[in-house]
């Protein structure tokens, strides 16, 4: 029924919305509430899909202001985000895949409404906890799914962290923020990210902690094993490995 949308089921209350092997966006269902968190490329009606799943009242949130999260957007009557990052959201609508997607479907991006760090988000019998975490957006946020111990980090905490972007803040910044919520590992068990197939481990909390902290202290070592080249559509950057080679940190200066 849906080309590039496929529908993962990960518990009785959470659905993985995965575009395209692109980007992943989740729903959330509680008694009263879903929370859509997230709605990918736009490419396909994400929110036709999740009318699939639910007929209880939506409320999107974004977890960052880039278009591989927000394009979806244009299929809500409104979406929410950290205010912060709302500069960055208008900017990546001026792309031409978006211009083109909104000539296309006779939409627009709905109105952003502010998400505050530290909310709780009541969806009936489940919450969300909004927590902050500025690194590879100024306004990233995670979302804290209290009853079922389930982050959901958006781009802020994954396998491929980029943050050689212009948007990104310094690694240093990241790291102090990464630090300030080391509370989640005692109310977390898993991560859901902003291009996951699955379940990952709260571990990876601490990896990329790691990681960071590593890629600080030796500032990154330019030889092949430590640190190289990375090309990605815009550029070359470079990349620190972490937890175990598994996973990198992209970056262009280590400050
Ligand atoms: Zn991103």
């Amino acid at each position: 029924m849906f080309e590039r949308i496929k529908v993962k089921q990960l518990n009785e209350h959470v659905y993985l919305l995965d575009d395209n092997g692109e980007a992943t966006g989740y729903l959330v269902t509680g008694k009263e509430k879903a929370a859509v968190i997230d709605t990918m490329n736009g490419i396909e009606d994400v929110h036709k899909v999740i009318r699939t799943l639910t007929d209880l009242p939506i409320m999107l949130i974004n977890t960052h202001g880039h278009c591989d999260h927000i394009f979806g957007n244009i299929y809500f009557d409104e979406a929410f985000i950290n205010p912060v990052d709302i500069p960055l959201a208008m900017e990546q609508t001026q792309h031409k895949e978006f211009v083109e997607l909104c000539a296309k479907t006779g939409l627009s991006l709905p109105p952003f409404k502010p998400v505050s760090d530290r909310a709780t988000i009541d969806l009936g019998g489940l919450t969300l906890d909004v927590i902050g975490l500025p690194g590879h957006t100024a306004g990233g946020i995670c979302l804290l799914l209290n009853e079922e111990r389930i982050l959901f980090t958006g781009d802020s905490i994954n396998h491929h962290l980029w943050m050689q972007l212009d948007e990104c803040l310094a690694l240093s910044s990241f790291y102090e923020n990464l630090k300030q919520i080391a509370f989640v590992k005692d109310k977390a068990d898993f991560i859901l990210h902003g291009h996951a197939q699955n379940f990952d481990s709260i571990k990876l909390y601490d990896k990329l902690l790691d990681g960071v902290k590593d890629l600080l202290e030796t500032g990154g070592k330019g030889d092949e094993v430590f640190d190289y080249e990375y090309k990605w559509f815009n550029g070359k950057c470079r990349h620190h490995p972490f937890g175990n080679g598994e996973s990198v940190i992209c970056y262009n200066r280590v400050d």
